[in-house]
């Protein structure tokens, strides 16, 4: 076993992925998040829409996230703020970098969750301007090189 995508530095089957077959729930909004960042890499498209709001969910379906899944080339997760939830509110702000022929950019956003019946769900999220990863800049995968002797 490989560590888990969302960087947490821990095996995927200790992290993400109990989550990920029910065998757990997210005990933060921040875990969610994590754990949502991974379901894309590992294209989970039916935990993707089970974790998210059912209120906010209008068009979402798993075949569009089964799709976003497909075409999404994440390399790393760099989670940028999560504030401890205030009462069944929570936030995060992530920067999610994904590589587009030959840079690494990031959709950068700031994520809105909500706690029904004890379990998080993502609600929505509003976008923050597209970064573009600098060839020194720190590689999102966690190798602790730089980018440009690493991913980039
Ligand atoms: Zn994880
Ligand atoms: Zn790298």
């Amino acid at each position: 076993m490989s560590h888990c995508h969302c960087g947490s530095g821990r095996q995927f089957d200790c992290c993400c992925q109990p989550l990920q077959l029910g065998k757990a729930v997210a005990a933060s909004p921040e875990q969610l998040m994590r754990s949502r960042y991974s379901a894309f890499v590992e294209g989970a498209a039916a935990y993707l829409l089970d974790t998210h709001d059912p209120d906010t969910r209008d068009d979402v379906t798993e075949a569009v996230l089964a799709r976003s899944c497909e075409e999404s080339r994440f390399v790393g997760l760099q989670i940028v703020d999560a504030p401890p939830p205030k009462g069944e509110q929570g936030e995060v702000e992530f920067r999610a970098w994904y590589r587009q022929g030959e840079d690494i950019l990031a959709l950068w956003e700031r994520s809105q969750f909500r706690r029904l019946e004890g379990r998080w769900f993502y609600s929505r999220g509003e976008i923050r301007p597209a970064v573009k990863l600098g060839r020194n800049d720190p590689c999102p995968c966690g190798s602790g090189k730089k980018a440009k002797r690493c991913c980039l």
